[in-house]
């Protein structure tokens, strides 16, 4: 993996190694194998020595290799879903709230 700089695009990402949300500015760094580029890398890990760098990584594989058992675990077992009859009675119900709520926030006379 190698770090590279790149001009700001200031749009919002998550950090490759640690998972932090931010807006970048100037410079971004992004994480690349190769020609592939993997994921943006936030301030703070810019400033982080290879070794420190390492340690965050193999942190997150420890954390993926968790949520990976649990989602295999949870496909695994019963999966239980509304009935299309129960999403339209919540949508219905969500609209008649939002109504109701416009009808009060209108302040009308009557
Ligand atoms: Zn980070």
């Amino acid at each position: 993996m190698i770090i590279r700089i790149e001009e700001s695009s200031y749009i919002r990402h998550t950090c490759f190694t640690c998972g932090m949300n931010e807006r970048p500015g100037d410079p971004e760094t992004y994480a690349y194998e190769g020609d592939e580029k993997l994921g943006w890398i936030c301030f703070s890990c810019q400033e982080l020595p290879a070794q420190a760098l390492r340690e965050k990584l193999l942190e997150k594989a420890d954390y993926y290799r968790d949520y990976v058992a649990t989602l295999e675990s949870l496909a695994n077992g019963p999966i239980q879903v509304p009935t299309a009859k129960q999403l339209d009675a919540m949508r219905t119900q969500r609209f008649v709230n939002e109504v109701d709520a416009a009808l009060e926030a209108a302040d009308l006379p009557f």
